[in-house]
């Protein structure tokens, strides 16, 4: 391995040359499924980041990575970020599914599915939730039962993200209906393109339908494509949440996306809405929330910085419960910030009295309370920090 000034000074010298002018600028790259189309730029950055194992920095080689330590991984990162280049691989593929498999999956399941997911072929969805386990997973009641050579599946999950767009989800169902509630569930790989898995939008009151019902008839799977075991899904599944708690904290190191955590533009938004005298925010109550902010901001930044040096694994264990749950609160938190500061102006849903980005912001504001359920709600992360890392009694 070179130094890291060496690996920093080569790696800004190959992006210079090799991220298109396309592939830079705020927001991710919509990727992996087959329905979508990637435009010229993209496609080549996804191509160029794939070929040098940069998708998925920290993954063995012969599964498509580069085999990079965590520190050079932070490095690739810092220059990634510095040229606002748009992580080329982002998802459940790369950031769930892909170091599930890494760790607990086969020899033949790693060679037949990773090499794809690094390349960004395919998009995954989550099943996870259903209609009566949510927090409670373990109540989950769709089952798979073995026929041959194969899992043929019957249940209903729910809040399936972009299931409609997807290729591929993993799903934990029922293999042994007798067993004990947290035995008896096995975690199974299934193709969405068939007759058997069927897809419903949920619509939202603001109209997008990011979610959806995933209705499973007599779904296969290949029982080649079962993960960790027989039985054994409710670890395996737990070690999957770990891992998505790890992206949203930005401390997943699988991909390009984990840790790639920038100072919000919150200070700039705000003086937009609350006037300046001699280039300090008017109201003071505004500005003090603002600088506390800031400084909380800062610190979750240094925690995912120390997070990732201290990472022995792909994803920390209950390090990420914690460190998602901060980061979703600073969120909100900015949103409450912003909200207040821009007073009516921040109340517009459409219409001409508003601008795009007052539009978006108040939707994003909305959205944002989400992130204090997607993954595990606050009070599960609260329980789990609880019993978990501070020891306390159940
Ligand atoms: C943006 C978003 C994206 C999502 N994407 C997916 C996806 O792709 N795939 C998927 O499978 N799921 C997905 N989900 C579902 C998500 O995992 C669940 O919403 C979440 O786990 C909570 O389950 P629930 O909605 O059934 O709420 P419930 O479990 O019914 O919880 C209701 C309330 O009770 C509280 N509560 C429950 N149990 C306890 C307890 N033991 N102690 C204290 N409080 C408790 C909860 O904190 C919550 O406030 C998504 C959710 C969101 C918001």
């Amino acid at each position: 391995m070179t130094t890291l000034d060496d690996f920093r000074a080569r790696t800004r010298e190959w992006l210079a040359v090799n991220c298109p002018p396309g592939a830079r600028g705020p927001g991710q790259i919509p990727i992996g499924s087959r329905s979508l189309s990637l435009d010229a730029d993209t496609r080549l950055w996804l191509e160029r980041m794939a070929e040098r194992g940069w998708t998925v920095p920290t993954w063995p080689r012969q599964y498509g990575g580069a085999e990079l330590d965590n520190a050079h991984y932070r490095v690739l990162i810092e220059e990634l970020t510095r040229i606002n280049a748009r992580p080329p691989l982002t998802g459940r593929g790369v950031n769930y599914i892909g170091p599930t498999i890494l760790e607990l999956g086969t020899d033949d399941q790693k060679a037949r599915w990773l090499p794809g997911i690094a390349r960004g072929e395919g998009a995954w969805a989550m099943g996870y939730s259903e209609p009566g386990a949510g927090s409670d997973l373990a109540s989950l009641t769709t089952r798979a039962e073995r026929s041959g050579d194969t899992w043929r599946i019957n249940g209903r999950k729910t809040w399936t993200s972009d299931a409609h767009y997807c290729d591929y989800i993993f799903v934990l169902a029922r293999t042994s209906p007798g067993a004990r509630k947290h035995d008896g569930i096995s975690l199974l790989l299934v193709d969405m393109h068939q007759p058997g898995v069927q897809v419903h939008p949920i619509r939202l009151l603001s109209g997008a339908s990011p979610f959806n019902e995933t209705v499973f008839v007599d779904a296969i799977a290949s029982a080649g494509d079962l993960i960790g075991g027989e039985g054994n899904g409710w670890t395996v599944g737990k070690r999957l949440l770990q891992f998505e708690r790890s992206t949203h904290a930005g401390i997943n190191i699988s991909g390009s996306q984990g840790g790639r955590s920038e100072a919000s533009r919150l200070p700039e938004r705000i003086a937009r809405y609350v006037p300046l005298v001699d280039g300090r925010l008017q109201d003071a109550a505004v500005r003090t929330s603002l600088i506390q902010h800031q400084q909380a901001e800062h610190a979750q930044r240094l925690t995912q910085a120390r997070a990732i040096e201290e990472l022995k694994a792909r994803a920390p264990g209950f390090t990420s419960s914690a460190v998602k749950l901060t980061g979703a609160l600073l969120q909100q938190q900015g949103d409450e910030l912003l909200q207040t500061a821009m007073g009516t102006s921040g109340l517009g849903v459409e219409g001409d009295d508003f601008s795009s980005e007052e539009t978006d912001q108040l939707r994003g504001w909305l959205y944002r309370k989400s992130l204090t359920i997607a993954g595990g709600t606050k009070e599960i992360q609260l329980n789990i920090i609880a019993k978990r890392v501070l020891g306390l009694p159940d």
